[in-house]
């Protein structure tokens, strides 16, 4: 017991400090630890292994939309950078240089990505001739580098890893439809792998992607209330196009200009995922994501040992779970009791947990614990991969239940400035509320509360009114948040 409480008071509470909280969890549960250079972190293989289940369950949505991967290099010389106006004065900031190689001054600096636009426009001016090379849908895995001031592990670090979509069009429409068709394959990314609900919707001109016409986002909120931008999609118009020199022959053979879109997720969603479930004792993994679904800790006997029959027992099972495709882990450490192992996984968010003692042999029958409810449930021991299934599917839904309800209950539809000023100083959470539009009011907004404008969305028949600061007119209900 003793070593229970050691391991569970290591995990700030999240009443107390809740960034405080998330670091905790992120390093006691060996997610990530700081590398050598401010803002870039090592993810380590328990925090790998969910980034790989979130990967290639990302990967197979990208391509049964009809895309398909390449790599492009890291290195965007600056010339390339320079050609959008926009584009560069919005990542210039941010990006870090290479200006000497094998030792000598190189005729031109060299950026390190930021983002991929400028390098695969320049690719593309030189692939696209013929409205019959298009449209091209290409996406890209890869690392991106962006020099933060303020970082924080996966929510935002200097180095982080993501995909990047860049696709080219024919015609403005097909440009307009894959960039909502993106945003619906994140939206559903986030709620039927992780359990993390999102809003879906455009963003104000001051939110959106350098360079862009148009940019829609998804947002998530998370368990302080604040907001989490957790995918984006961009509509890029042919600004890129113009810039880069694409075109191509259209079907009535005149030069033409393709439309491109482009879009990103990253390790950011790691982040969302902890401060979406995640509770006082650390880390609540949904299954589809987690490394480990199950993990088996074995009860030695009063007397006698171990490996004479809990742990041979114990091995058998592990074969059955992992035959019935259940990733399951046996924790056979003979360093640890069991109470010290319960408390260690329970940290780590494993969804369930298997216990099994002699008493529990001679039944033949083991003990589940579910790590969001904490609920007991004895199981017979013939047939324990089929009832696991059941239990995960059981425990995701589940999450995704919880998180919904979170979110509805940190919505808040206000009628006045006032209110508006209260709501975000005692509970946050989202605000609906009128918006005129206007730049200036969106800034005043910010500065007096710290909430932006995160989404104006896009599910649902625009509500027109009176912007909640200024009173002038509002096209559409606008969500509010403050955001990580
Ligand atoms: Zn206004």
């Amino acid at each position: 017991m003793t070593d229970d409480k050691r391991v569970m008071k290591e995990i700030t509470p999240r009443g107390e400090d809740y960034s405080q909280w998330y670091l905790d969890v992120v390093l006691k549960a060996d997610l990530a630890d700081y590398g050598p250079v401010k803002g870039c972190m090592v993810i380590k293989p328990y925090g790998y292994a969910i980034w790989e289940h979130m990967q290639a369950d990302m990967d197979r949505r990208i391509k049964e939309t009809g895309h398909v991967n390449a790599y492009f290099p890291l290195f965007i010389p600056k010339s390339f950078l320079e050609k959008e106006r926009e584009h560069v004065e919005g990542f210039s900031p941010e990006c870090a240089w290479v200006t000497i190689g094998g030792g000598e001054e190189l005729p031109e600096p060299l950026a390190i990505r930021p983002t991929s636009e400028a390098m695969i426009c320049s690719m593309y001016a030189k692939w696209v001739n013929s409205w019959r090379d298009l449209p091209i849908l290409i996406n890209q895995w890869c690392n991106i580098v962006r020099w933060e001031k303020v970082t924080r592990p996966f929510l935002r670090t200097t180095e982080f890893l993501w995909q990047e979509g860049h696709t080219l069009h024919e015609t403005a429409e097909e440009a307009e439809a894959e960039t909502l068709k993106m945003l619906q394959v994140y939206k559903s990314f986030c709620e039927e792998l992780i359990a993390m609900p999102v809003v879906a919707g455009r963003k104000s001109d001051s939110e959106k992607f350098a360079g862009a016409q148009r940019t829609y986002a998804i947002e998530a909120l998370m368990g302080d209330g604040k907001a989490l931008q957790a995918g984006t999609s961009h509509n890029l118009g042919q600004n890129f196009a113009k810039a880069y020199g694409i075109e191509f022959l259209g079907r009535n053979q005149e030069r033409l200009l393709p439309w491109s879109t482009s879009w990103g997720s990253t390790t950011r969603l790691v982040g969302g995922l902890i401060m979406t479930h995640g509770d006082d004792s650390g880390l609540i993994l949904p299954p589809r994501v987690a490394p480990y679904q199950v993990v088996i800790v074995p009860i030695p006997p009063r007397k006698g040992d171990v490996n004479e029959v809990v742990l041979p027992k114990c091995r058998e099972v592990l074969a059955a779970l992992r035959a019935a495709d259940v990733r399951a882990h046996l924790d056979d450490r003979d360093t640890q009791l069991p109470g010290w192992k319960y408390s260690d996984w329970e940290m780590r968010g494993v969804p369930l947990r298997m216990e099994i003692g002699p008493k529990d042999i001679e039944k033949d029958q083991c003990v589940l614990v579910r790590r969001d409810t904490r609920e007991k449930v004895f199981t017979p021991l013939a047939g324990a991969g089929a009832r696991i299934r059941e239990l995960l599917d059981g425990i995701q839904d589940g999450l995704l239940e919880r998180a919904r309800k979170h979110m509805a209950d940190n919505t808040t539809h206000v009628k006045s400035w006032d209110e508006f000023k209260q709501v975000m100083a005692d509970k946050r959470g989202f605000i609906v509320a009128g918006w005129c539009r206007e730049a200036d009011c969106e800034a005043k907004i910010k500065e007096e509360t710290k909430a932006t404008t995160r989404v104006i969305p896009i599910d649902r028949e625009p509500i027109a009114g009176a912007c909640i600061r200024c009173g002038k007119p509002s096209p559409g209900e606008v969500l509010f948040a403050q955001a990580y």
